[in-house]
């Protein structure tokens, strides 16, 4: 970054602290830019999954069809990709769950399945596509930690015999309406609304910034997004050293 560039950086997180000093009631909406910076690929990123080379896309792998027909195929790809279970929250966690504590945030609406705003004390995240962490047998019910997941080899099995699958919503499934509905009263509710590392071509999930009627949006992303020209402070920039720059 030259000097240039690293002034009006700055400036601009100086008037994000100002919102979020006078805001009373913030709201962080994100994806998967939140935690590449733990280390975890984003989908589209130049190195993100999209970028890498498989025999099916991401998005093909990842559905509810793939999953029951090539479940064998589904599991080598989520344990090599999406199991990232030894990743630490990184400074935009970090900051979202001081910011909480602190009673400056009111929630966390996330897109990511990797449970990283609770590893660093979010307490209210409403994970719209579910979560690694929860995983549960399709005939019993019986649930599985994502090490058993990883550890196990092959297809995951449960005691009865039935297939074990994570709590993630896969492309073609329904999002849970409990947490769409939360979801949807948090941005509702809103007076600035934070939208960070997310393409937001995701839908329905990237649809719900649509309910947000507040006076502050803010968008901190590497890349562009279609809701850019409706921000009141666009950040291009990472989201850690963001976050981590607030004072507040
Ligand atoms: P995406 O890959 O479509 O887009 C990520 C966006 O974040 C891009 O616009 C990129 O420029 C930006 N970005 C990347 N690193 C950043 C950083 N350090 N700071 C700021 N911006 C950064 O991700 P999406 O919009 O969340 O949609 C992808 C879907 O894939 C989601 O539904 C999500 O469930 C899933 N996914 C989740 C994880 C995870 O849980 N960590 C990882 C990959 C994909």
């Amino acid at each position: 970054m030259n000097a240039f560039n690293k002034l009006e950086f700055d400036k601009k997180i100086k008037k994000l602290n100002q919102i979020l000093k006078n805001s009373k009631n913030t709201v962080f909406f994100g994806g998967a830019g939140v935690s590449t910076e733990s280390g975890i690929p984003d989908f589209r990123s130049v190195d993100g999954l999209y970028g890498q080379k498989y025999a099916y896309p991401p998005e093909t792998i990842l559905s509810g069809d793939f999953f029951y027909s090539q479940t064998e195929e589904f599991y080598r790809f989520y344990r090599d990709k999406m199991l990232c279970l030894d990743a630490k929250p990184n400074k935009a966690h970090e900051k979202l769950a001081e910011l909480e504590e602190k009673g400056k945030l009111s929630a966390v609406i996330t897109q990511n399945i990797d449970g990283l705003h609770q590893k660093a004390g979010s307490k209210r995240v409403y994970e719209l596509h579910g979560s690694v962490l929860r995983n549960y047998c399709l005939k019993c019910g019986k649930s599985y930690t994502a090490e058993y997941i990883k550890d196990c080899g092959g297809v995951p099995r449960c005691d009865c015999g039935g297939l074990v699958k994570p709590d993630v919503v896969l492309y073609s499934e329904q999002l849970d309406q409990k947490t769409l509905n939360n979801s949807i009263n948090a941005i509702v509710n809103a007076d600035t609304l934070i939208i960070g590392g997310t393409s937001l071509v995701v839908y329905p999930a990237a649809g719900l910034i649509n309910y947000f009627n507040g006076n502050n949006l803010v968008i901190v992303n590497m890349s562009p997004t279609s809701a850019d020209s409706q921000a009141d402070l666009l950040i291009e920039g990472k989201i850690g050293e963001v976050f981590g720059g607030l004072e507040i």
